[in-house]
């Protein structure tokens, strides 16, 4: 691992940050938290933590010894001063004089002696942090360190490796005791410097920031080198079918496997973030790759990411796809039933009230193919995966040295369950669609903008689907949420389905469509040419098919459901003159929302449609307002206020109805109207 120190960057950010008032000491705590948050095989999303002594001044003036140490929730790839909030030293020193200080109290105790009480809650290894004399600690979870603590015999090998330049601490969950135990281990040999956590990582210190950080590097690379060195040859692989099938051929049935039945036809749905290297691949082709997994995270943090490990399943066969979706099934449930078994054996140990997490996996191998991070939103996934690839450095590294031997499942529940390790997802309060992707064609014209902008403010990853790629990725961004533009003229049906394998290559399924792309043509029937006929069937009926379709598949193969809406028009059933290309294949696409309700309600997929009329947007154009309103003598308000109501109808007021219908659990065959009232067009 090379040392990112660098003096000209160093100097510059301690400049710069004292053209703001902050002193050097922290500049610099800031400036090496960034080079080890940078680097994932050091620390990845929460994991680790720094910390430097200085002073401080509090509102009054009065100046305080004080820690600053890394708060929850920042990621030290990022940090800024106010992610390292200043705790007063005194009071924390005088906690090491306690005999017992429970998590709760230990909370309390760091934040009311915050110099600033606005901070986050200051680290659960801050005492660690505050007990060791140095003026800066870094600690991280590193792979290499992880692949040398990992052993049943670590204490050893932690001797044979790093001789007594470090001081071991034997593992205890992070806290009070940590960090007792952890002061008596420095202060029997204060010249170590740096500590090892058996089964969770490395402190180093030193007397200034470059000190502490060089020494990191510094034992990460004597443990790189120690693994480069010692490593024995690679485990036998697997045999792979002849034939893989493709990853995008079992992302819906795993993902669908993996979501969390809360009975009734309803689902919590999880996203599904494929990623593979050739590192990954070589990986989990091991033979023995389901037993490793079964044994557990290389560093009790990424419990909260991946439960007690990750899942494996056997490499899919192209030929043999129709049985895959009950292979994946049956592991998917024994990995539930062994974790409730889990929760209870563990629960059952003392008293203290705990419910069940969702017992799903949050990281599935696939041998052949890659890896499978599954959360309730696409960076929930994409951190599984993350996490993921770091567990395969650390396993790699401590099987190629012995035996990956993490903390037993015994000793992690309690970090799994603790109500401060739990806090750090308490903030992700799910929306009502959360979990779901939604497609919507037509994405990024008034009505198609407006529906993903309110699907994804609801929770929903929303796939926009537009004739124009740059328009589809400009309404990506205004919908927020991660979602994703794509370009496509879904009238050909290659089109359609590159953009459904889109949305199951970034989310891993689809369980929303809004077939909502239009155009109209016009013409009194009985002279309009058979081309422009057969045009606007095309798009105002085979596309509504082709992506109701598309959809339908995907839907099956999830097995959790799923929702059709069609965007279907006031002349689906109220002919307007002249509009009868328009509103013929509309009626058809009317009728295709209610055959596909009646032919796929056992699957408890559901199919609905909104007809609208009169929204301003690309098929009511500001200047054909003009003309219409003119053509009928009356101002272009009142033309466009022409209901029961007496109101504009907008793109909004549409996206509501599709909305409405997407939450509605119950309702499918259903017409929405959304025209402000016009008697002539109501449904009977
Ligand atoms: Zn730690």
């Amino acid at each position: 691992m090379k040392n990112l120190w660098n003096d000209a960057d160093a100097e510059k950010m301690v400049a710069d940050y004292a053209k703001k008032g902050v002193d050097g000491d922290l500049a610099l705590r800031v400036y090496t938290t960034r080079l080890l948050g940078g680097e994932p095989r050091l620390v990845l999303h929460g994991g680790g933590n720094t910390s430097c002594k200085t002073r401080a001044t509090d509102l009054v003036g009065d100046e305080w010894d004080v820690l600053c140490v890394k708060g929850s929730g920042w990621d030290m790839a990022v940090i800024e001063p106010q992610g390292l909030p200043a705790v007063k030293m005194g009071a924390l020193l005088k906690a090491r004089a306690l005999t017992e200080l429970s998590d709760e109290d230990m909370v309390a105790l760091q934040r009311s002696n915050l110099i600033d009480p606005a901070s986050p809650n200051p680290s659960v290894e801050t005492l660690l942090h505050a007990f060791l004399p140095h003026k800066f600690v870094d600690h991280t979870h590193s792979t290499a360190i992880l692949a040398i603590v990992d052993q049943e015999d670590s204490k050893a090998l932690v001797k044979r490796v790093f001789g007594d330049r470090l001081g071991y601490v034997p593992y205890i969950k992070p806290g009070f005791d940590l960090a007792k135990v952890a002061a008596e281990v420095f202060e029997a040999d204060p010249s170590v410097e740096g500590l090892i956590l058996d089964k969770h990582g490395i402190f180093t210190f030193g007397d200034d920031a470059r000190q502490a950080y060089d020494r990191m590097i510094h034992y990460v690379n004597v443990a790189e080198e120690y693994v480069a060195k010692n490593g024995k040859p690679k485990a036998a692989k697997a045999a792979l079918p002849a034939k893989l099938a493709r990853p995008s051929d079992i992302a819906p049935m795993l993902r669908g496997a993996v979501a969390v039945a809360r009975g009734e036809g309803r689902f919590d749905r999880m996203i599904s973030d494929f990623r593979t290297s050739d590192a990954i691949i070589d990986f989990i082709n091991s033979a023995k790759i389901a037993e490793l997994a079964g044994r557990g995270v290389s560093t009790p943090d990424l419990s909260i990411r991946i439960k007690t490990g990750p899942m494996a399943i056997p490499a899919p066969d192209a030929d043999k796809l129709g049985d895959y979706k009950a292979v994946i099934r049956s592991h998917v449930e024994t990995f539930a039933k062994d974790y409730q078994a889990y929760f209870e054996t563990n629960d059952a140990l003392d008293d203290v009230k705990r419910a069940m997490l969702d017992p799903m996996p949050r990281l599935t191998l696939v041998p052949g193919l890659g890896m499978f991070g599954h959360g309730r939103t696409l960076k929930d996934a994409k951190i599984a995966s993350d996490v993921g690839e770091m567990w395969i450095e650390a396993v790699r590294g401590a099987e190629a040295i012995g035996n990956f031997q993490p903390l037993s499942k015994a000793d992690l529940f309690p970090l799994e369950y603790w109500s401060l390790e739990q806090a750090k997802l308490a903030s992700n309060k799910p929306k009502p669609l959360t979990g779901q992707v939604v497609l919507i064609t037509g994405g990024a014209g008034a009505i198609g903008a407006a529906t993903a902008k309110l699907f994804a403010a609801n929770g929903a990853h929303a796939v926009i689907v537009d004739l124009d790629p740059a328009k589809a990725a400009e309404a990506a961004k205004a919908a927020g949420n991660n979602s994703i533009g794509v370009g496509a003229d879904i009238t050909d049906p290659a089109e359609m389905r590159a953009a459904f394998d889109k949305a199951v290559a970034v989310y891993g399924g689809v369980d929303i469509l809004v077939s909502n792309a239009g155009a109209a043509w016009e013409g009194r029937i009985g002279e309009l040419d058979d081309a422009t006929l057969r045009k606007s069937f095309e798009l105002n009926f085979f596309a509504h098919q082709s992506a109701a379709q598309n959809a339908v598949r995907i839907m099956l193969e999830q097995d959790t459901g799923g929702v059709l809406l069609f965007n279907t028009s006031k002349q689906a059933v109220n002919p307007g003159p002249k509009f009868g290309a328009y509103g013929i294949p509309k009626a058809a696409t009317l009728f295709l929302s209610r055959q596909y309700a009646l032919d796929y309600g056992a699957h408890g997929i559901r199919s609905n449609a909104v007809n609208a009329d009169r929204i301003r947007s690309g098929l009511l154009t500001d200047a054909m307002i003009a003309s219409r309103s003119g053509a009928r003598g009356v101002s272009e308000k009142e033309y466009m206020s022409g209901n029961l109501l007496g109101q504009e109808v907008t793109a909004d007021d549409v996206a509501q109805a599709f909305l409405h219908q997407a939450l509605a659990e119950r309702t499918t065959a259903d017409v929405t109207t959304v025209d402000g009232g016009n008697i002539a067009a109501a449904l009977r």
